[in-house]
């Protein structure tokens, strides 16, 4: 799927990278039609939300993991999903507020 195939406008859903499951594979980054991954070092505002199980697994992987760093621009495919070998991304409603 290339990018402007995905028949889903932006702004409806967002991808949710489970911290206790991404591994850093980056399949995310490659499928993904809009840019909308990176595979980085998290920063410290990042691993003090999470549990320690999380720490210890970006810890095995350099301190990286998957970011939605351009989670406005996810339409919605599902490329991401079914990519994920460790099943860690889902895609959740954007909160309207
Ligand atoms: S569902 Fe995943 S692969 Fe598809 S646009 Fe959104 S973030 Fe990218």
């Amino acid at each position: 799927m290339a990018a402007g195939d995905c028949a889903e406008r932006p702004g409806i859903v967002v991808p949710v990278i489970d911290r206790s499951r991404c591994e850093a594979a980056a399949d995310c980054v490659r499928v993904c039609p809009y840019h909308v991954f990176d595979v980085r070092r998290l920063g410290p505002d990042e691993t003090s939300k999470m549990s320690a199980f999380s720490r210890l697994r970006a810890f095995l992987h350099g301190g990286k993991q998957a970011v939605a760093v351009r989670s406005d621009e996810c339409h919605a495919c599902g490329l991401c999903v079914q990519a994920c070998p460790e099943g860690a991304i889902s895609l959740a409603p954007v909160a309207k507020g």
